[in-house]
């Protein structure tokens, strides 16, 4: 197994003390190290192994300009790859921390197998609760759990996976501050990186990105949406702003008509009606609130019923929604002296803005597109088994990067569901196959045998799983519903297509505010959540939210 760091550094020395000092690197153990110099910087490529035999545990990393050597041994890394017999696990590597990914690191267990995740995030993201934080009715960090809490967690490297090589069966990362690359390697991989926001090469979104288009789809972008918003209505209440500056500041363009951009856009209502009008009185009359879709309808995946009922709320709150019309471009102008930001959409209107978030869509991420494997609509093409093609049963993807025959929707239940089915597979049948005797290297992984799906939402509810479905060595998604928030108070429940022993109906209104909230509170990962949740929704709803900004 062999990791290759390539880095840069000011000197030979700095190298060394960087090496020492750098509690990533001191992980791993290396076999050898050159170095080159040029333009005043040393060049070094550094080849570590990771995580290898018990045996190979005292390697180092050697500069071979003077063949000093630094031990950066990591124990840890070595005893987590060894069972309670002393014999190597099959490591699984996971690519992501999201619905699919974190799961799936969860729920496999570490006593069979040595699992290690590679994502750029080091937490779990709730994304139902993601709107919620971008105007302050959560706070952020009560909707996300670290990767670390994972009991038993072979590694975590925070980094981004950014090539594949099949053939040697490693995984070439590149680190999240420094760019350095490493590889891992795997008995196992399982592909979880999910998808990016997609601007559909729209004219600036890319590269207003962050300065007034905004996408929702981390943590950080919510961070950045809030700070915005609370930027615009600081500015647009100082006195000396011109009037066509106040009034752009204070434009709120949403795009997309999917239950993200829908409960953005409650949410963001909610929030001026209830804060903004008490500590920017003066601002209201100037608010102006726009959600922009390109086709015929919104929450297009919900039953008729409920999109038309969504769509007459956003207009009886006066939001301007806009149907059968795409944004055509982000421009920057001046008017009266003064540099504004304007949508120009499709249909040829025109309106100025100083926030839009874009939601309006997904798009592969670099190490899939960049990545061999074959695609459908960027999506990696898996069979009945959550398994790529022509790979021996050794490397899985799910979430939303993958696709699978029966061409689900990248839902966070779908995700939840392939880990969990995945998480079975391994633990009840691929534990049985000797995946590290050499004997194996070229043998198919067996297909696994009966998996209950996952229809219940909840854990405390699974003994019913097998009482309500059939079990099948296939994946079988189980449809438990759709729900979309509606702010305080209101909200969808589509539980038409569900296949949940419920009637077969849909819900609107408070009834379905009280089911998307006791659903998503014991949703939750951890207690702690579970508490601060209630907690904040409770603050806001009585005391307001928070409009500072730092
Ligand atoms: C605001 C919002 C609200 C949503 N609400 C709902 C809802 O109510 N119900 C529902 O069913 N679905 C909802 N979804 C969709 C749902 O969140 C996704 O379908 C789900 O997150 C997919 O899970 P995933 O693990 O495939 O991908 P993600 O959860 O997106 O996770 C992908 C992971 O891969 C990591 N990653 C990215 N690039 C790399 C790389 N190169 N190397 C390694 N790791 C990488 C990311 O950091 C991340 O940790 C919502 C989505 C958003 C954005």
């Amino acid at each position: 197994m062999t990791m290759m760091v390539m880095a840069l550094f000011p000197s030979a020395a700095a190298v060394r003390s960087s090496l020492v000092a750098c509690s990533a690197i001191k992980r791993y153990w290396a076999s050898s190290i050159s170095s080159i110099s040029g333009s005043g910087y040393w060049y070094y490529q550094v080849h570590v192994n990771v995580g290898a035999s018990p045996t190979a545990a005292f390697s180092t990393i050697a500069s071979s300009s003077n063949q000093e050597v630094i031990d950066v041994t990591h124990h840890d890394t070595i005893y987590r790859n060894t069972n309670s017999s002393g014999n190597p696990k099959p490591r699984v590597v996971i690519l992501g921390s999201g619905w699919a990914g974190f799961t799936l690191a969860r729920r496999l267990h570490k006593s069979l197998f040595d699992v290690r995740v590679v994502s750029p995030a080091n937490h779990f993201l709730f994304t139902p609760l993601l709107p919620s934080t971008a105007v302050g009715t959560l706070e952020f960090r009560a909707i996300q759990e670290p990767v670390r809490t994972i009991q038993g967690l072979g590694q975590y490297y925070q980094a981004k996976a950014r090539e594949i090589q099949l053939d040697k069966q490693i995984v070439t990362c590149e680190d999240l501050y420094k760019g350095v690359k490493f590889d891992v390697s795997y008995d196992y991989l399982c592909i979880a990186g999910g998808m990016k926001s997609n601007t559909f090469n729209t004219h600036n979104i890319q590269r207003l990105e962050g300065v007034v288009v905004f996408f929702l789809k981390h943590l950080y972008h919510a961070r950045q949406i809030r700070n915005r918003i609370l930027e615009c209505f600081e500015r647009a209440s100082n006195p000396t702003i011109p009037t066509v500056q106040r009034d752009r500041l204070l434009s709120f363009i949403v795009v997309g008509g999917g239950p993200t951009s829908c409960e953005f856009m409650s949410e963001l209502h909610d929030f001026i009606n209830k804060d903004v009008a008490k500590w920017y009185p003066d601002l209201m009359k100037h608010i102006k609130l726009t959600l922009v879709e390109a086709g015929p309808g919104i929450l297009g995946s919900f039953d008729k019923a409920l999109s038309d009922y969504y769509l007459k709320k956003l207009n009886e709150k006066n939001i301007d929604v806009r149907l059968n019309t795409a944004v055509a471009g982000v421009d920057e102008r001046y008017i009266e002296g003064e540099q504004i930001t304007v949508a120009r959409f499709a249909d040829g209107t025109e309106v100025n803005f100083g926030t839009m978030v874009w939601s309006a869509g997904l798009a592969p991420v670099r190490l899939i597109t960049n990545s061999n494997l074959n695609l459908d609509r960027g999506r990696i093409i898996v069979d009945d088994y959550l398994r790529v093609p022509d790979t021996r049963g050794r490397v899985f993807a799910l979430g939303d990067c993958a696709v699978t025959p029966d061409k689900l929707p990248p839902t966070a239940t779908v995700a939840e569901q392939q880990a969990l089915y995945l998480a079975d597979c391994f633990n009840t049948y691929y534990s049985k196959f000797d995946v590290l005797d050499t004997k194996n290297a070229m043998v198919e992984l067996p297909l696994p045998g009966d998996v209950t799906p996952y229809l219940m939402p909840w854990n405390i509810l699974s003994f019913l799983n097998k009482l309500l479905c059939n079990s099948s060595p296939k994946f079988q998604y189980q449809n438990r519903g759709a729900m979309a928030s509606m702010g305080f108070g209101g909200g969808v429940v589509d539980l038409k297509q569900t296949h949940l022993p419920s009637p077969k109906t849909t819900i609107s209104g408070a009834a379905s505010y009280l089911v998307w909230t006791s659903t998503y509170l014991t949703k939750q990962l951890s207690i702690q959540n579970m508490i601060l949740i209630p907690m904040y929704w409770f603050k806001a709803l009585i005391f307001g939210r928070d409009i500072s900004r730092f």
